[in-house]
């Protein structure tokens, strides 16, 4: 049966689709050969080097998979059978690479930080000297916690050691300023669905020239053939005759390169500050209802806003009734914090004053508390009219 009704997402991922994404879907069927998907692809892979400010010696494109297949591609194509892969873990996404870089036969170790804490560099550049990893994990902002990792610090101490580094920017890439090439990132990755607010299904992945050295330098095979970077290398680098690798899904490649267009004209500062408003209007309209905010404000993701809920209020139930009553979907925790907070998504299109007022609204009616409405919007323009 077909869905019926337009549902709000106020998730972490996904987003609600990008009205140009959106009109990107309807536009004409090419075939994955077609010259005209390969000059769309041609704009993407510049489009995506500004957006991870890559260097242009990078290799930058699209999987045809979700952020996790990201996530695989780079440890799978960075390192053979037996190398030693360090992941910073301080949630389920780093736990994810832990797993991963154990089915691939990595010798893997993690530095790891308690639940809703960021990783300490200075751990991360311990482990490095007792175990000198061939590649360095860190996920950038842990979305099951709302934490974001110092990327910066952890990068000084990564480059230093001359491993290569991977970076999972699922929930930052489009929502903020990035630079692989400042940082010394040699593997980036997100999921279109994420900061983008494009469909489900497509990972946008960078690699620098760094990296790419170190997979054509391979001994063994890369364990998936699906993600072998230098397979895609012959269908996506212009420099190389174009080669048949696998059927892209053509319909996602125009929508996700919609999507990196209009970020990219919005620019990575006014989206940054778009969520930084939010949040803090946010904040300011639930703490006298009794929320709080999970993570102190020194290492809060911007993107993903945990808040922990005040005592008494039941989390399942609020939640169902705002789903099949209002048409809003709010996340909870997930394990340990399951109950205990709402991760309140700020990535893309989600991150926009009109959806917060609703949801105040929304939520003011089934507190029994009027007013978060005025409030909120009161708390929004004090934040736009005080300086970051
Ligand atoms: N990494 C992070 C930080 C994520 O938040 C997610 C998804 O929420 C993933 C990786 C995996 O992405 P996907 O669910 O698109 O496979």
């Amino acid at each position: 049966m077909k869905p019926q009704g337009e549902v709000l997402l106020l998730t972490p991922g996904p987003t609600p689709i990008h009205p140009r994404a959106l009109a990107a879907m309807q536009w004409p069927m090419r075939g994955h050969m077609d010259p005209d998907v390969f000059a769309y692809n041609d704009g993407i892979v510049e489009d995506l080097k500004k957006l991870y400010g890559a260097p242009q010696d990078a290799f930058a494109s699209l999987l045809s998979g979700t952020g996790s297949l990201g996530m695989e591609a780079g440890l799978a194509n960075l390192l053979e059978p037996g190398e030693r892969l360090l992941v910073a873990n301080n949630g389920v996404f780093g736990r994810r690479m832990v797993e991963m870089g154990q089915r691939l036969g990595a010798d893997v170790r993690s530095v790891d930080a308690e639940l809703g804490k960021p990783i300490d560099p200075a751990a991360v550049a311990h482990a490095i000297d007792a175990f000198q990893p061939h590649v360095v994990a860190v996920v950038h902002g842990e979305t099951s916690t709302g934490v974001i990792n110092p990327v910066e610090a952890i990068a000084d101490v990564v480059r230093a050691s001359g491993a290569l580094f991977s970076v999972d920017a699922v929930t930052t890439v489009g929502m903020m300023p990035f630079s692989m090439d400042e940082l010394g990132i040699d593997y980036a990755y997100t999921g279109s669905q994420k900061c983008l607010s494009a469909p489900p299904g497509l990972a946008p992945v960078v690699y620098s020239r760094r990296a790419m050295e170190k997979v054509a330098s391979r001994t063994t095979p890369v364990a998936t053939w699906y993600a072998d970077a230098v397979g895609m290398q012959a269908y996506w680098d212009p420099g190389q005759p174009r080669s048949y690798h696998h059927t892209i899904p053509v319909q996602l490649h125009w929508a996700t390169g919609e999507a990196i267009k209009a970020a990219l004209e919005e620019g990575l500062e006014t989206r940054a500050e778009r969520v930084r408003h939010l949040a803090s209007a946010i904040l300011d309209t639930l703490a006298p209802e009794g929320f709080a905010p999970f993570i102190p404000a020194e290492w809060r993701l911007p993107t993903v806003l945990a808040v922990t809920l005040p005592p008494g209020l039941d989390d399942a139930a609020m939640r169902k009734q705002m789903r099949e009553q209002h048409n809003i979907s709010v996340t909870g925790g997930l394990g340990p914090t399951a109950g205990r907070i709402w991760r309140l998504g700020l990535m893309g299109e989600t991150a926009h004053r009109e959806h917060y007022r609703r949801f105040m609204d929304v939520l003011g009616g089934m507190l029994g508390s009027p007013g978060l409405v005025e409030r909120f919007e009161a708390a929004y323009d004090e934040a736009v009219a005080t300086p970051a």
